[in-house]
């Protein structure tokens, strides 16, 4: 009897044409999660199996297919050869010691001897013998022992179906450019659009030594957990600290933040062009601070030239953006006490609804082209 894990996938099917593109990217992605765990896998019938694995690896495969998008659920499975006997000894391993449960039957090999509620029925009633705290509910019953009685004179015999991540895979919907703070949003953001099975690599701005090492250490591995879900990504990092301080020096303080959010617009659009990416993503989330106003983002999207700005969050509330930062296992991280950039000078009185013409006539007082290119010369790129 041998262990396997079943895959069943989600809105593939909805791709007609394109099925088998969608299949073989779905594929590529499930390997490249499971690299360096000895294991096969195989098509079957519209699912995938996970095979030849060391029974002690199931822990670690099912972690890790849990972040591939575009898997419905999972579940771990007994295959055998398809006769009752070797069914029912699965099944009893499948079964709970105690509880109500019912058997479910799917026959797709039409040539086995009972047909689905005779198999259902006779498993059902050898284990109500064999176990006598057992009993039978139909209806609402805590366990479901399950049997696919396969064409290819195999049976799969499982208990519980585990959720997936759900989405597309990654790499079906181009490629996005996440803007990454250390904070709980950004992450958040790159997740939901990566689920949509767009790749990612992200950019992160410093202003070293305003903000200290711990803070880049902190995106890094915001970005490293990103990456298990986006199949790899590349980290670019930039140094903003000269902008700030000519923005401090030349301009109103109270636009800083205004302003620099401008220059990371900028930057993000070359850095966008340079590795393919078709957008930018930010992690803004409609009134949350002072400069995530209607106004603020008119203000910053006015020096994208060409791309469109993606705000997966822009409707969600904090505790919604927690709970999810949590789920995908970002949140611990994010907490992590350590400055952003955008902390740094930061005003007391920020404007939260700039005016055109007042950031403009600012932002007259600064060599944008220039800093914009000395900032790109800072650039360090992380792969993952
Ligand atoms: P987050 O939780 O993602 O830090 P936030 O609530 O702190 O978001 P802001 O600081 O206003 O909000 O940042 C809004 C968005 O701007 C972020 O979600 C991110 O996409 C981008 N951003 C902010 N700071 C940086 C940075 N240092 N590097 C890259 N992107 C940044
Ligand atoms: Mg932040």
């Amino acid at each position: 009897m041998e262990k396997v894990i079943i895959i069943r996938y989600c809105e593939l099917y909805l791709k007609g044409k394109n099925r088998g593109y969608f299949e073989r990217l779905f594929a590529v992605n499930i390997e490249r999660s499971l690299k360096g765990i000895r294991h096969e896998l195989r098509r079957k019938s519209g699912r995938y199996l996970i095979e030849g694995f060391e029974e002690d690896d199931v822990d670690r495969i099912l972690s890790k297919l849990c972040k591939v998008f575009g898997i419905h659920t999972l579940s771990v499975a007994y295959k055998v050869s398809s006769d009752f006997d070797n069914i029912y000894a699965a099944a009893r391993l499948v079964a709970p010691l105690c509880g109500t449960f019912k058997v479910e039957t799917h026959r797709a090999d039409k040539s086995f001897p009972m047909n689905s509620m005779q198999l259902s029925a006779a498993i059902g009633g050898r284990l109500l013998d064999d176990v006598k705290s057992l009993s039978v509910d139909v209806h609402s019953p805590e366990h479901v022992v399950n049997i696919d009685v396969r064409e290819d004179g195999t049976s799969l015999v499982f208990g519980s179906f585990i959720k997936g991540a759900g989405g597309m895979p990654v790499g079906s919907a181009g490629k996005g450019l996440l803007l990454i703070s250390g904070g709980i949003d950004s992450p958040v953001a790159g997740h939901m659009i990566a689920k949509r099975g767009m790749s990612l690599d992200c950019v992160h701005f410093h202003s070293y030594p305003y903000t200290n090492m711990q803070a880049k250490e902190k995106v890094i591995d915001l970005a490293k957990i990103l990456s298990e879900y986006a199949c790899g990504m590349n980290l670019h990092v930039i140094k903003v600290t000269h902008i700030q301080e000519e923005i401090h020096k030349k301009c109103n303080g109270e636009y800083m933040v205004t302003l620099l959010r401008r220059f990371m617009m900028r930057i993000a659009e070359k850095i966008a062009e340079s590795c393919g990416a078709q957008c930018i993503i930010t992690g803004e989330s409609l009134g949350q601070v002072a400069s995530q106003t209607i106004e603020g983002m008119t203000s910053s999207n006015a020096v994208i030239e060409r791309l469109p700005v993606l705000r997966p969050l822009c409707g969600f509330d904090k505790n919604e953006i927690i709970e999810r930062s949590k789920d995908i296992g970002t949140y611990d991280i994010s907490i992590l006490p350590y400055e952003d950039c955008c902390t740094v000078f930061l005003p007391k009185h920020p404007v939260t609804r700039p005016k055109m013409e007042d950031v403009l006539s600012e932002e007259a007082k600064l060599d944008v082209q220039a800093l914009v290119a000395e900032a790109l010369s800072t650039l360090e790129i992380i792969k993952f």
